[in-house]
C-alpha cells in the first residue's frame, strides 16, 4: 500500500494507461504480461535503477525523471542495434506521495512512449521509508543475429560519435551552480542537454548490420570507449580536434581550456560510440542526410591495450582532471 492513495489505485489510475496500446498487457490487471517476439527476431532486455539523492535531486521535476529514467534505458536499446518495444517500471515511492506528483510522472513518461515508441506492459509498486527508486527494464528487438555488442571492434576500425559530446556533463555542473563564467542563455541550454538527453533509438537499428561495436556514452567518451576496447582486446588512438562539440561546449572550452578534460570524460550524453571498417564512411553520410544526425570519426581501434589521446599538434594529451573530482 502507498499511504493515502493505494496500489492499486495508483496502477489503475497512472499506470494502467500507458499500457493502453499493448493488449498483452491486460490493462496491467493480470500477474504478468504475455509478450509475441516477431519471428526473424531476437528480444533485447535493459534494467536501470534512479535513486533519489544519487542519480536525481529530489526538487527535480517528476515529469524529467520519467524521461531522464526511460531515456537511460532507450539509449542501451539503441546501443544494441535494436528497437524499442516495451519496459516494465518497478517504483518504490514514500508513503504519502501525492497524486499530483504519479500524475506528472505519468505524463512525463506518457510524452516519451509518443516520442520513442515504447509502451508500458507491468510493473510493480511498493512503498518505502527510504528514497523515491525507480527501476526500468525495458525491452526491444533486433533482427536475429543483428545485435552490436561491445565487443567486436576490429584493429583498423574507425571510431565513431553521434551527436554532440560533453554539454551534459557541462549542463551538470551548471545545474549545481558552476559555470559562473558562463552566460545564463548558455547554461540553460547545457542543463537541458543533461535534463533530456535525446538517445538515438532511429540510428541504432540502422547501424546493427553496419558497425562492429558499439556502446553508448553514459559514464563518459573515454571511459566508455575503454569498456569497447577491453571487451575486444584492443586500443585506440583519439584526435580530441575531431570531437564534435556544441557552439556552446566551444566557447567554455576556449575561455577556460581545462574544461577539455570534462568533455573527454564526463557522462550522460546518451550519444553511440561505435566502430566501423572503412565501408562505413559513405554509409555515414547517407545516415546523416536521412536521420539528421552528426557522425563524426573521432579516431581509430588499434592492436595495443591502450588508449592514446592526440591534440591538433599531433602531441600525446594527457587528461588532468579527473571530472569528479575537480570541476
Ligand atoms: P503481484 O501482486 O502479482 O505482484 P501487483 O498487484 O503488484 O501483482 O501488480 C498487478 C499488475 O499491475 C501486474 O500486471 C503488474 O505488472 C502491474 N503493475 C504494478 N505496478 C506497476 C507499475 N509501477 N507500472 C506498471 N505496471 C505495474
Ligand atoms: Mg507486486
Amino acid at each position: 500500500m502507498n499511504g493515502k492513495l493505494g496500489e492499486f489505485e495508483i496502477i489503475k489510475t497512472y499506470f494502467s494507461p500507458l499500457s493502453r496500446s499493448e493488449k498483452g498487457a491486460f490493462n496491467l490487471t493480470d500477474d504478468a504480461a504475455v509478450i509475441e517476439i516477431p519471428d526473424g527476431f531476437s528480444m533485447v532486455v535493459t534494467t536501470d535503477t534512479l535513486v533519489e539523492g544519487v542519480h536525481f535531486l529530489s526538487e527535480d521535476l517528476p515529469e524529467n525523471i520519467a524521461a531522464k529514467l526511460l531515456r537511460v534505458s532507450l539509449s542501451d536499446l539503441a546501443a544494441m542495434g535494436s528497437i524499442p518495444a516495451y519496459y516494465n517500471l518497478s517504483i518504490a515511492t514514500k508513503s504519502g506521495t501525492s497524486s499530483d506528483w504519479f500524475k506528472a510522472f505519468a505524463e512525463g513518461l506518457l510524452a516519451d512512449q509518443m516520442q520513442f515508441g515504447i509502451t508500458l506492459i507491468g510493473g510493480d509498486t511498493v512503498a518505502t521509508s527510504g528514497p523515491l527508486t525507480l527501476s526500468l527494464t525495458a525491452m526491444g528487438f533486433v533482427k536475429k543475429g543483428n545485435a552490436i555488442s561491445r565487443g567486436g571492434a576490429k584493429s583498423g576500425d574507425d571510431i565513431w560519435v553521434s551527436g554532440l559530446i560533453g554539454d551534459a556533463a557541462l549542463g551538470l555542473r551548471a545545474a549545481t551552480g558552476k559555470l559562473s563564467f558562463v552566460s545564463e542563455k548558455n547554461k540553460k541550454y547545457l542543463i537541458s542537454r543533461y535534463t533530456k538527453p535525446v538517445p538515438q533509438t532511429l540510428l541504432g537499428p540502422k547501424l546493427s548490420n553496419h558497425v562492429n561495436s558499439a556502446i553508448d556514452v553514459s559514464d563518459g567518451l573515454i571511459g566508455d570507449l575503454d569498456h569497447i576496447c577491453e571487451v575486444s582486446k584492443l586500443g585506440a588512438d583519439i584526435q580530441i580536434d575531431d570531437i564534435p562539440l556544441s557552439r556552446v561546449a566551444k566557447s567554455v572550452v576556449t575561455e577556460k581550456p581545462d574544461y577539455i578534460d570534462l568533455i573527454l570524460s564526463g557522462g550522460d550524453d546518451f550519444e553511440l560510440l561505435f566502430t566501423a571498417d572503412e565501408s562505413f564512411r559513405v554509409i555515414a553520410k547517407s545516415l546523416t542526410k536521412m536521420l539528421d544526425v552528426n557522425l563524426t570519426k573521432i579516431g581509430a581501434m588499434v592492436d595495443r591495450r591502450s588508449i592514446e589521446i592526440f591534440d591538433k599538434n599531433g602531441d600525446k594529451y594527457f587528461i588532468q582532471n579527473n571530472g569528479y573530482t575537480h570541476f
